[in-house]
C-alpha cells in the first residue's frame, strides 16, 4: 500500500494565485517536502554481511533548482534512479559534489547525527566552487533528519555500525556549452555500513606516491569535488598491485594525505611530550570533520578531558604544519616516530603499519590491537561521542 503524505500547502497557494508569477526563487524549504513511502521494505542484510556502499535503503531525498523557479518542493520517496539528460553538465563537465556523514544508533535508540552543521557548510563551499545554485543548509539538515528518522530501521545497533549518508548535489544543465550549470538536482541516499576493517584491527600499508599528485596549490583538494577521486583510482590500483592498501599523496616532498583520509604522526620530542602532527589546511588538504575533531581531542587533554587509555602526565601537543616524507623516514630511524594514523568519516582512525618510499618500506612500531595508544584513545573517545555514549560538546546530535 502506498501513503502518500503531503506536507505542503503548495497547490492552495496556487490556486490563490499567489505563485502564478514568482518574483523571485524559490529556497530550499524543508517543509514543503512531500513523503512517498515505499510500497514493499528491502530485507535488511545482517550487520555482519554489511558491505559498504553496496545496499541502499528504502528512500532517498530528491529536490530539484532551476533559475527561474528555484529550488522545488522537496521529495522523499522509493529510493530509485534519476532521470537525467546525456548533455547535463555533471556527466560531460564534472560538476558533482558530495559529502560523506553517518547516522549512529544512540543507547535510547535515536539516530543521532556527528556535527552535521560542518558537512552542511563543507558541501556549500565545495557547491560554490563548481558555481552550483546555494541552498539554505539549514533546510538540508532538516530533509536529512527527515529522511534518516524514516530509514531509521536500517541503523545497525552494533557497535561500530552506523548509516552512511550521501548527500550530493549535480547540475544538470542539458547543454553542451562549457559554462556553469544553472541547474542542479540535490539528493541524499543512504547505506548502512560496518567497521571499516571487517577481519579485525589491522594497520593500512601506504605507498607513497610521487608520480601522481593528488592535489596543489590553487586547486580543487580543498572541496569535496567528485573530480579529485577518479584521477586517483589507477594510483590506488598500481599500489593495491604492490601489496599497498592505499596511496600516501605527496606534492613534492609534502605529504598531504592518505587514500580519501587525513593523515596524522605522532613524534616524541626531546622533552617526552608527544607531537601529534598533521598537515595544515593550505587549499591541498580536504577540511575533514574527523581531523578537526581530533585536533580538538587533542588540545582538550589533559586539561579538559582525559582521553581514554591515556595518562594525564602524557602531554600531547597539537601542530598543524608541513610533513615531508624524508623527515618521517629520519624520525622513523631515530625510533621518534611512534605511531602515523589516518582519520576520515568512514575509518574514524586507522593505523598506519609501514609506507613504501623509494622501493624501501618505512616501518612503524607495531601495536597491540593494531592501533597505537594516541590513535585508539582518538577512536575509542570519538566513536563513544558519536554513539551517544560520552556527551562532548554537542557534537552527537539526535534525530529531529
Ligand atoms: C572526505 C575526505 C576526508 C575525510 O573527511 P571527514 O569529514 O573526516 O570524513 C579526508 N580526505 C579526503 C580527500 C576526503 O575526501
Amino acid at each position: 500500500m502506498a501513503i502518500t503524505q503531503t506536507f505542503n500547502d503548495v497547490n492552495d497557494d496556487a490556486r490563490n494565485g499567489a505563485y502564478s508569477t514568482p518574483a523571485q526563487p524559490a529556497e530550499l524549504d524543508a517543509s514543503k517536502v512531500t513523503i512517498t513511502v515505499a510500497r514493499e521494505f528491502k530485507p535488511v542484510p545482517p550487520a555482519s554481511e554489511l558491505v559498504f556502499g553496496q545496499v541502499m535503503t528504502d528512500h532517498m531525498m530528491v529536490v530539484h533548482y532551476d533559475p527561474v523557479n528555484g529550488w522545488s518542493a522537496p521529495e522523499i520517496k522509493p529510493y530509485g534512479p534519476l532521470s537525467i539528460d546525456p548533455a547535463s553538465s555533471c556527466l560531460q563537465y564534472a560538476t558533482n559534489v558530495f559529502e560523506g556523514m553517518k547516522a549512529y544508533a544512540g543507547p535510547d535508540g535515536r539516530p543521532r547525527l556527528f556535527r552535521p552543521d560542518m558537512n552542511m557548510k563543507r558541501m556549500q563551499i565545495s557547491a560554490a566552487r563548481v558555481a552550483l545554485p546555494p541552498f539554505d543548509t539549514a533546510e538540508l539538515l532538516k530533509l536529512i533528519h527527515k529522511l534518516v528518522a524514516l530509514d531509521a530501521r536500517w541503523i545497525p545497533t552494533v557497535k561500530g555500525h552506523s548509516l552512511y549518508i550521501r548527500p550530493t548535489i549535480i547540475g544538470t544543465r542539458d547543454s553542451l556549452g562549457v559554462a556553469a550549470s544553472d541547474r542542479a538536482t540535490l539528493y541524499v541516499i543512504l547505506c548502512p555500513t560496518g567497521p571499516f576493517f571487517r577481519t579485525g584491527a589491522r594497520p593500512v600499508n601506504l605507498l607513497a606516491v610521487h608520480d601522481h599528485v593528488r592535489a596543489w596549490p590553487g586547486g580543487t583538494g580543498g572541496y569535496k569535488l567528485a573530480l579529485n577521486y577518479a584521477p586517483t583510482f589507477k594510483p590506488q590500483q598500481h599500489a593495491a598491485k604492490l601489496g599497498y592498501d592505499q596511496c600516501l599523496w605527496l606534492l613534492g616532498e609534502k605529504i598531504t594525505e592518505a587514500g580519501a583520509m587525513n593523515f596524522f604522526v605522532v613524534v616524541r620530542r626531546d622533552d617526552g611530550d608527544l607531537d601529534v602532527i598533521t598537515p595544515p589546511l593550505d587549499g591541498t588538504i580536504l577540511p575533514g570533520i574527523t581531523r578537526a575533531s581530533t585536533l580538538d581531542l587533542i588540545r582538550a587533554h589533559p586539561s579538559r578531558t582525559t582521553l581514554p587509555g591515556l595518562s594525564p602526565e602524557t602531554l600531547l601537543h597539537a601542530v598543524e604544519r608541513e610533513l615531508t616524507i624524508s623527515q618521517l623516514a629520519a624520525w622513523a630511524e631515530e625510533g621518534r616516530l611512534l605511531e602515523a594514523f589516518t582519520v576520515g568519516t568512514a575509518v574514524v582512525v586507522a593505523a598506519v603499519g609501514r609506507i613504501g618510499h623509494d622501493g624501501k618500506d618505512i616501518v612503524l612500531p607495531a601495536h597491540e590491537g593494531a592501533l597505537g595508544a594516541v590513535a585508539r584513545a582518538l577512536y575509542e573517545r570519538i566513536t563513544d561521542i558519536q554513539e551517544g555514549r560520552f556527551e562532548w560538546e554537542n557534537w552527537s546530535v539526535p534525530c529531529a
